[in-house]
């Protein structure tokens, strides 16, 4: 069984069919590149992958739960923003903390409070600041912790919006985009420690490009989409030697 399910996932915006029949089964620690021109509707595919957004029709499924049945802090899965989306007011250590934190925030753990205190509160803390290090560790922003956002580079907030993604050991990460607002000489460099770190976790990872160059070289398949509908998925030799329909050739063959 496929880790991951999209099936036949179609979504209408008012009047607007936007996407019109998807389906694609990830396996387990697969990396899968989504590309196609502006507006064909990839963020939108994979905002309801995260179930941030419901299907008009289909389903999603993720180890063979729907993820849309699932409450947000139980989804086995992280997504980065392209935009970062990190919270200005909260250092880096709490931006990287707020998954760890998300069922108490939206108070879905209620334990018995006693003395003032929950029970192991402590203990709690000390575990999340521990994951919190580690995950910034990993990406080399341990010594940023208590930054805001605000004073941090485009790179440097970029780490943090992985951080995030890291910081609960997902299943599953979709990535939107997530290097389109770095130079190109981070982009590079960034896109082999996204590489590395698929490779160190072994988690399936959807990753949003417009970017032909990193598709090509991260992904072990790439999905070619236009218009709302996947038109191929295959390993990249295959996409770009073998394409099976036109307009894949004429997408894959622009110059972007
Ligand atoms: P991509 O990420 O491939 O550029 P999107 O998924 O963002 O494409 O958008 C696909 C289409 O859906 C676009 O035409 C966009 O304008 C439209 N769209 C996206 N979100 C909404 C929304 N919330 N309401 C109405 N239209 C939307
Ligand atoms: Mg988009």
């Amino acid at each position: 069984m496929a880790q991951l399910s999209i099936t036949s996932i179609t979504k209408r915006f008012g009047e607007t069919p936007v996407l019109k029949g998807v389906s694609l089964d990830v396996a387990n620690g697969e990396f899968v590149s989504l590309v196609g021109p502006s507006g064909c509707g990839k963020s939108t595919l994979l905002r309801i992958i995260a179930g941030l957004e419901a299907p008009t029709t289909g389903s999603v499924t993720l180890g063979g739960v729907d993820v849309t049945a699932t409450r947000a802090a139980d989804r086995n899965l992280s997504m980065v923003f392209q935009s970062y989306a990190l919270y200005p007011h909260l250092s880096v250590g709490e931006n990287i903390a707020v998954p760890l934190r998300m069922r108490e925030l939206t108070g879905l753990q209620r334990l018995p409070v006693v003395g003032g205190l929950m029970p192991g509160a402590k203990a709690r803390r000390q575990r999340i600041a521990s994951q919190v290090s580690r995950a910034a560790e990993m990406l080399e922003i341990g010594a940023l912790l208590d930054r805001k956002p605000g004073q941090l580079s485009g790179g440097q907030r970029q780490r943090v919006a992985l951080g995030r993604a890291l910081v609960r050991n997902p299943a599953a990460f979709l990535l939107d985009e997530p290097l389109s607002n770095l130079d190109a000489k981070l982009r590079v460099q960034t896109r082999a420690e996204i590489a590395e770190l698929h490779r160190t976790l072994g988690a399936t990872f959807i990753y949003v490009t417009h970017d032909q160059v990193e598709a090509m070289t991260m992904s072990d398949r790439i999905a070619v989409m236009m218009g709302g509908e996947i038109l191929q998925c295959a390993a990249p030799d295959i996409i770009y030697e073998d394409p099976d329909d036109i307009r894949v050739a004429e997408f894959i063959g622009s110059p972007k």
